[in-house]
């Protein structure tokens, strides 16, 4: 399962290209990245670095790599599948929701790790290299250790937030038991520091009363995580039309930097400044907040109020895939087509989105999001030799408008490299979709049975 220039601590010099440092030092045209001990040592024209394996990234462009704040991983072992309306008698099947519970409950561990594999396996190929995975299907701890293992094994940066069950009864805490527990061997879970622990709340279950958890036990929830100085993240749009929820978060108490927002589509003015003066941060999910029909993405709005944003995957159910360059491309054409304006947001705006910005909102700002000194070596090299690319013109509008998965050439976490030469290395992305379809085989027969 390993192969060259895997391990991390590898000796590498990026050689020669248009580095997009995202940080104070702007762009560096030609420049060398020399990474060592999984941390970017220098930066600068034609540094010299002994002993060094030279990639020569001239003609390409070298980038933070992408940063995901909001991806419920496990469930890409069914991609796709949200089509379809619901009908009476088969109300567990038909659109996101309801195939995500009904299929979800069927879910054993193995087919957590299948699913989580697969999704991590997707996102260095995207050169995606932090992602923030909210596991809302666990249904016993060896279901969140399957998904740890999948992450752990996959080299990536991530956020584990430890959820409920899909379908969780609403007068049921969620395993807070588990929880802790799994905190309290977090030195077993960690990978080298890459994996942080967060919780993925069900908040108060939205304005559908069926759906309502009472105060009690969402309150025992959120103070259970505070307690564990552990890092939420709520949905907080529920169905369309569902207003008020960051109100009700607002009026609880429940706001702060710990605690991520997600989806604000249809959150008010008034709600926006509350999580703004909060300092809560927020994921937007554009491709699926469409898709499922909550309404636009309002990240114009969030940015104009001074919310802390990034970019997420959320579902392949619904996005189909993780490409994030495609959730830029998109976050920008909403923005700009909603202001009426060319220019409210710039490509170079939402390339910050998917790299410091995102890393910031996940309080990772000082370890990722940005190529600088000290910070540990999480690069993309974007090879511009496809058709849809073939000219350097301006690389923050290639990334975001023109560039694709399949342009990502390299990726380094850690300085450890999970993507070389447009291929993965460190896993087998073979054997990753065959046991992936096996899986996804034994869970709709069981869901079936
Ligand atoms: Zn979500």
């Amino acid at each position: 399962m390993t192969s060259r220039a895997s391990v991390s601590g590898a000796n590498l010099l990026i050689r020669g290209g248009y580095v997009l440092t995202m940080d104070s030092a702007g762009d560096l045209p030609g420049a060398d990245v020399h990474v060592q001990d999984g941390v970017i040592q220098r930066i600068g024209a034609n540094l010299d670095a002994p002993g060094a394996e030279v990639i020569d990234a001239a003609g390409k462009i070298v980038a933070p790599g992408l940063v995901d704040t909001h991806w419920h991983m496990w469930n890409t072992l069914l991609r796709g599948m949200s089509d379809g309306r619901p009908t009476p008698d088969g109300p567990d099947r038909g659109g996101y929701f309801a195939t995500c519970v009904g299929i979800g409950r069927h879910f054993l561990p193995g087919d957590t790790y299948a699913g989580t594999r697969l999704a991590a396996a997707e996102a260095a190929d995207a050169g995606i290299t932090t992602v923030h995975d909210w596991a809302h299907n666990i249904r016993g701890r060896d279901w969140a250790e399957a998904g740890l293992r999948a992450l752990g094994e996959s080299g990536l940066r991530a956020r584990f937030s430890y959820g409920y069950a899909t379908g969780h009864a609403n007068d049921q805490l969620m395993a807070l038991d588990d929880l802790a527990t799994i905190r309290s061997a977090w030195l077993s879970y960690h990978a080298d520091d890459r994996i942080h622990l967060g919780v993925a709340w069900r908040g108060t279950g939205g304005s559908n009363p069926a759906m309502r958890v009472a105060p009690e036990l969402y309150r025992a929830e959120i103070a259970a995580a505070r307690e564990l100085e552990l890092p939420v993240s709520v949905h907080a749009c529920g169905p369309p039309g569902a207003a008020g929820q960051v109100l009700t978060y607002a009026d609880a108490g429940l706001l702060g930097p710990d605690v991520q927002l997600v989806h604000l589509n249809n959150a008010s003015a008034t709600e926006i400044a509350l999580a703004a003066e909060a300092g809560t941060p927020v994921s937007v999910s554009p491709w699926t907040e469409l898709q499922i029909g909550y309404g636009q993405p309002v990240t114009g709005e969030l940015l104009a109020a001074g919310l802390p944003v990034g970019l997420s995957v959320d579902t392949t159910m619904l996005s189909g895939n993780a490409d994030l360059f495609a959730v830029m491309k998109v976050t920008q054409a909403c923005a700009n087509g909603q202001a009426r304006h060319e220019f409210a947001l710039t490509a170079r705006d939402v390339l910050r989105l998917a790299t410091i910005e995102g890393a910031r909102s996940l309080g990772l700002d000082a370890v990722t999001g940005s190529l600088a000194v000290g910070k540990r070596a999480d690069v993309i090299v974007v090879s511009l030799d496809s058709p849809s690319l073939g000219v350097l013109t301006d690389p923050a509008r290639l990334l975001v408008t023109a560039a694709t998965p399949r342009d990502v050439e390299l990726v380094l976490v850690d300085g450890r490299v999970l993507k070389r030469d447009g291929k993965l290395t460190i896993v087998d992305a073979k054997e990753i979709t065959s046991a992936a379809r096996a899986a996804l085989a034994g869970v709709l027969s069981r869901a079936a049975a």
